[in-house]
């Protein structure tokens, strides 16, 4: 999510803060954007290999105390490092070994100096020490931050996230999406013995300090994992679990929830195994039976941390009893669970190395809710629900923004980037293809940081069509495509406008209720048919405008 960004409520939100959405992106790219945005030559040099993040939460004084040991290996030889940290949390100390290390901050990054330059190859690491009172979230998950809360009996609730602003808003580390930790991640929370800290991939350990009246939950991702993934939630949790028999082996579905919340999400949290199941059948193999699947309640709507979903949709059908396409479809499922989830392919096994790709995160994952929908409730239901979402599209923005800056794209990346990836199943036409192309996607990819560029030619190689014009004018323009078409008893004549050069979209029509393909261009053309034509219809399918001209 931000990403939840969505629908009626995304629109609430963007129209609130468009103004300052606008401005943000003409505003001239700060150098603090281009340290966070960019692979500077201080992120360049080393490759990360494994976190091993120790954090209290000083819950009474809203503090945040501990440290992030990093180990990486060098990729070039190199002597300076940037370490990512947002004020006002502070680095104390950096121990390389048995010595110290110099550092100096430039707002939200500290350079860190080392004795002298180390060779390329080698494998070293360092122990960050780091604590504070972290920026508290003003809106989750939308804006990042720590969410002090209390839960609906009273007892503390504190839930981090951190898509957008990033990992570096609560825990010092290599902030950019590039680059991922190889062996994974070992988070140890500590926090008052009467609360419950639940974090990313498997609990391995509880230690309880009984005279300190504290507990360290022990928790380790084997995978590699976004920065932003990473979470930790603390509260009066209880946990079930179940065994689910996906198509690669046995996956353990945890599910962790307040008491009183427990009844509810027994019932509603099957949709956990009908969503494992669709996507299993769509994309392949979950990517993280390792680290296991987990959904954990938290006090805003959701987000994809991996191996550890956030929910907090009410245990409702829709979105916070929304329905995204309005036609109905969005209330015969869970909006979080299904869209959250999906992201566990496109997101967390599939993640984007510059921030101004998130369509790959959101556009795949909307797109998946109707595939979802197709695979429990077929076509018709799929279609309207896809289709459905395209009234939540502005065209204010590109659906890509601003490289090397953290500049998101427009919002549109949702419902847009869904329905663009609709209309391209809808061109190939060959549903065994798609398939396969949505499944290579996923294994050819496993694990990776990836560009639009390579899905783009991923996809165009895989289907054997050129797609590059078709991923330029949704992707990098806001025009839609508008068919022009005159009938003139048996003849019709059609073009393209607004679109990029070269634009040449295959499409679906129906011409007195026959079916027929037509291959429009910014040039007029005009095709002589048997009979008078009597009706003309686009395939809703493609998402494209169209009017008839009547006058000569
Ligand atoms: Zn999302």
């Amino acid at each position: 999510m931000r990403k939840l960004k969505i629908f009626a409520l995304a629109v609430f939100l963007q129209t609130q803060f468009a103004t300052a959405y606008v401005l943000a992106q003409t505003e001239p790219i700060t150098r603090q954007e281009t340290l966070r945005g960019s692979v500077t030559p201080e992120r360049e040099w080393w490759d990360l290999l494994h976190y091993d993040l120790k954090v209290e939460f000083l819950l009474e004084r809203r503090r945040l105390r501990g440290s992030n040991t990093i180990t990486f290996r060098t990729l070039k030889p190199g002597s300076k490092m940037q370490i990512d940290l947002q004020p006002p949390l502070t680095i104390t100390k950096i121990a390389h070994g048995d010595s110290q290390l110099k550092f100096e901050r430039e707002g939200n990054v500290y350079w860190v100096m080392f004795e002298k330059e180390i060779l390329k190859g080698v494998e070293d690491k360092i122990e960050v020490f780091y604590e504070g009172v972290p920026v508290v979230s003003k809106n989750p998950p939308w804006v990042g931050g720590i969410t002090w809360g209390r839960d609906d009996l009273g007892d503390p609730f504190v839930n981090t996230t951190a898509q957008g602003i990033g990992a570096s808003i609560w825990w010092p580390n290599k902030d950019h999406g590039s680059d991922e930790p190889d062996r994974g991640m070992q988070i140890s929370v500590t926090v008052p013995d009467n609360l419950v800290a639940v974090s990313n991939g498997r609990l391995k350990k509880t230690d309880h300090d009984v005279a300190g009246k504290k507990k360290t939950f022990h928790w380790q991702v084997v995978n590699p994992i976004n920065n932003y993934g990473v979470n930790v939630n603390i509260g009066n949790y209880v946990n079930f679990s179940e065994k689910y028999q996906g198509k690669f082996g046995v996956l353990d579905l945890e599910y962790w929830v307040l008491p009183h919340q427990k009844e509810a999400a027994i019932r509603q949290f099957k949709d956990v195994r009908r969503t494992i199941e669709a996507f299993e059948y769509w994309f392949g193999k979950y990517p993280f039976y390792e680290d296991s699947y987990k959904l954990v309640t938290v006090s805003y709507p959701g987000m994809e941390h991996q191996s550890s979903v956030t929910y907090g949709n009410w245990f409702k059908n829709g979105y916070l009893q929304r329905d995204p396409c309005a036609c109905g479809v969005g209330f015969k499922f869970d909006f979080i669970i299904v869209h959250e989830s999906a992201h566990e392919w496109f997101g967390n096994n599939i993640s984007m190395k510059d921030a101004a790709d998130m369509w790959i995160h959101e556009g795949f994952a909307n797109y998946s809710e109707n595939l979802f929908v197709e695979y429990h409730f077929g076509k018709k239901d799929a279609e309207d629900y896809v289709i459905g979402t395209r009234r939540s599209i502005r065209n204010d923005r590109p659906i890509i923004g601003v490289y090397g800056t953290n500049r998101e794209g427009s919002g549109d990346m949702y419902p847009k980037g869904g329905n663009m990836l609709h209309t391209i199943r809808h061109v190939i036409n060959d549903d065994a293809k798609w398939l396969s192309i949505l499944r290579g996607l996923s294994a050819d990819f496993w694990h990776q940081t990836v560009t639009t560029e390579q899905i783009e030619s991923y996809i165009t190689r895989k289907a054997g069509i050129d797609l590059s014009k078709v991923f330029e004018q949704y992707l990098r323009t806001t025009q839609i495509p508008l068919l022009k078409y005159r009938i003139n008893g048996k003849t019709l004549s059609f073009n393209y406008e607004r679109v990029v050069k070269g634009f040449a979209m295959p499409l679906r029509v129906s011409i007195n209720g026959k079916e027929t393909v037509i291959s429009p261009s910014e040039l007029q053309q005009t095709l002589e048919f048997p009979e008078e034509i009597k009706t003309f219809e686009v395939n809703r399918n493609f998402y494209v405008e169209s009017e008839k001209v009547t006058s000569n």
